[in-house]
């Protein structure tokens, strides 16, 4: 097996202090608890972050308590979530992981997070069909602060975009690489920001590298062709 060639720190570093400067440095702050962090990041799979809300908020209305929905009928979990697309199998998730962590740990406190290190919670969260590294990952980060960089759609691909990873670098690999790179007291930052990079500017089908804060050290920028395609006045940045 080839070994995996990291970024190095001080690039990470130039990177993480362009983003603020563009996009600030945000603040952790939690937003969810452990839990609705769990279920919330399972319902946002393959849709917004909008319609997950959406969903989460319609399933705590149908089943005030967690026990209910882990005992629930699985084709009224679904009903209840329909609005985020891929029901029947995010009802599934949901109801087999809070069924499996009350069988191991006798509640739904979420106590034990706290006790674990990152490595065990992580492989103990991803032991649950449904539940992967990334969805594992905003447990930690986002509801207990910890320094775990989740690589979802965006992060995946500015940092392909960036040469932080490589071409055919995978998801779960993504996560090491950038796990063992950025300094922890600047994961949720980076992370926030590079999410905020990837919706508004570095965009799937059109990025716009004519005004990107990173746009002269990234390996993939488009601007000098859109320069000559266009001509400079279309390309000021904003
Ligand atoms: S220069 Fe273009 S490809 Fe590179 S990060 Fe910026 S928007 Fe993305």
């Amino acid at each position: 097996m080839s070994r995996i060639q990291h970024p190095s720190s001080a690039l990470i570093s130039v990177f993480i202090k362009r983003l603020e400067r563009r996009y600030g440095r945000p603040e952790w702050q939690q937003r969810l608890s452990p839990l609705e962090e769990l279920v919330f990041t399972i319902l946002s799979q393959n849709t917004t972050d909008a319609n997950a809300a959406r969903s989460l908020a319609a399933l705590k209305q149908k089943y005030p308590e967690w026990r209910q929905v882990a005992g629930g009928p699985p084709g009224s979990i679904a009903a209840a979530i329909r609005s985020g697309g891929l029901s029947r199998a995010k009802a599934r998730y949901i109801k087999g992981a809070l069924q499996g962590i009350i069988k191991d740990k006798g509640d739904l406190s979420f106590d034990f997070l706290k006790k674990m290190s990152n490595q065990e919670a992580i492989a103990y969260l991803t032991s649950f069909t449904g539940v992967g590294v990334k969805t594992a990952s905003c447990v930690l980060l986002f509801a207990l602060g910890r320094p775990v960089m989740p690589v979802d759609t965006h992060v995946f691909r500015v940092s392909k975009k960036l040469g932080l990873l490589g071409a055919k670098a995978s998801r779960e690999s993504a996560h090491r690489t950038l796990g063992a790179v950025v300094p922890s007291a600047d994961v949720y930052s980076f992370h926030v920001n590079l999410v905020r990079h990837g919706r508004e500017v570095c965009k799937a089908r059109r990025p716009l590298c004519c005004v990107c804060a990173v746009e002269p050290l990234c390996p993939s920028s488009a601007c000098g062709m859109r320069i000559l395609a266009f001509g400079m006045k279309n390309t000021k940045p904003v």
